[in-house]
């Protein structure tokens, strides 16, 4: 039988901090199970058991919200560390199968078993034995998605859960067929603002993507994006689980006391984290290319968001602008656990490659170079008199 060119896995466990409390305490089986704030406390659910989710109860639900839901429900306080040790010892069962893994979260990631197959079988067949593993090893159960790529993949270790099993077909016309009634939120990238541009233009689910005339969308997400969706879509996804070793990055990452939820104090840390990454920068003497978010909810998830930036810089006016716009597209209502700011696709010079010559005298290049200037000359007031002496005025109102 011919190979496909690549298998993923997505391994997702099952209502994770739940089911570890569950395993740990057996009185609290087969009952509903909250774990996250107590009821009479302000504070959010981080998981909830499947018994639990019967009621309504989901993870972000005010507790107090999810105690009139069920009244009769089993409130336990988070153990982090116990999850942490758990999800290490499952993280370690994925690289016993393969070295490209890719930790999403506490309880889920990617693995890239394509290099794996002639050891173990093929994609379905490693699914159930990493399945059995986890279950022999941890009493705990996974729900994992096999598929060509991670989008798939991540869309179906979902569609079957708990305790499940899904393969997506490897067949062009199978995988259009698969994604098409599913609703456009589904797809990745697809956040509030876009979902609500897309039904503006009357596309609701992925199948109505599917049939949207390409230059129409051109027009209102702009190329870039409208060629991505396309793509994805139609189940297309290239990305690839780098081992990120030979990756040049700079980046810094603060985890708070408190969970945050205050907006202003998330973002004066996050400044704080850009100047010192484009200080680092500029002292090893690197242009970013890409800038990174990085935040984790209290109740762990972690996101990654990145974009470009076109022309490489290491002043902080420029990292803080483009950091900015990533921060306020993604940060949510919700409490803030970790933020973290980083750039990659670090380059010596400042000048982009693929822009043509008549750029570098336009107004924008002026302005970069006067950032430049600006940058090195806080840098050298910094070291005479140390990194908090120059604070800029956003960080004092
Ligand atoms: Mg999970």
């Amino acid at each position: 039988m011919k190979q496909n060119p690549q298998t993923f896995l997505h391994v997702d466990m099952d209502a994770f901090f739940a089911s570890v409390e569950q395993r740990d305490h057996p009185e609290l089986r087969g009952k509903p199970v909250v774990v996250g704030a107590a009821a009479d406390q302000r504070g959010v659910v981080a998981a909830a058991s499947y018994e639990a989710r019967k009621y309504g109860i989901h993870s972000a639900m005010p507790s107090r919200i999810a105690k009139q839901k069920c009244p009769h429900a089993v409130f336990v306080s988070n153990n982090m560390a116990n999850y942490k040790a758990v999800s290490r010892e499952i993280m370690r069962i994925f690289e016993s199968y393969t070295p490209h893994v890719m930790p999403l979260s506490i309880d889920e990631a990617f693995l890239d078993v394509t290099g794996a197959r002639h050891l173990f079988g093929d994609g379905k067949t490693m699914a159930e034995k990493i399945r059995n593993h986890i279950r022999e090893q941890t009493q705990l159960t996974a729900s994992v998605g096999v598929a060509p790529n991670m989008f798939l993949a991540k869309l179906a270790s979902d569609m079957n859960k708990p305790d499940g099993l899904t393969v997506v077909p490897f067949n062009q016309e199978a995988i259009e067929k698969m994604l098409a009634p599913m609703p456009i939120g589904r797809m990745w990238g697809v956040g509030k603002v876009t979902q609500k541009k897309l039904l503006s233009l009357g596309i609701s689910t992925i199948g109505d993507l599917q049939n949207f005339d390409f230059q129409r969308l051109e027009k209102v997400l702009g190329p870039k994006s409208a060629y991505g969706f396309s793509r994805l879509c139609r189940g297309i996804d290239d990305r690839k689980i780098g081992t990120g070793a030979d990756e040049k990055s700079i980046s810094n990452e603060t985890t708070f006391r408190h969970d945050i939820t205050d907006r202003e104090q998330i973002e004066a840390t996050y400044k704080r984290l850009i100047d010192k990454v484009a200080a680092r920068l500029r002292k090893a003497g690197f242009y970013a290319t890409t800038v990174h978010l990085r935040l984790r909810w209290s109740d762990f998830t972690t996101i990654t968001r990145q974009t470009k930036i076109a022309i490489p810089a290491n002043d902080d006016i420029t990292l803080r602008e483009v950091g900015m716009e990533l921060l306020n597209e993604h940060l949510r209502h919700r409490p803030v656990r970790l933020i973290g700011f980083g750039t990659s696709g670090l380059t010596e010079s400042d000048k982009p490659r693929t822009l043509q010559m008549n750029l570098f005298d336009s107004p924008d290049t002026a302005r970069h170079e006067k950032r430049n200037r600006l940058s090195r000359a806080a840098d050298a007031i910094r070291e005479k008199y140390g990194i908090s002496s120059l604070r800029r005025g956003s960080d004092l109102d």
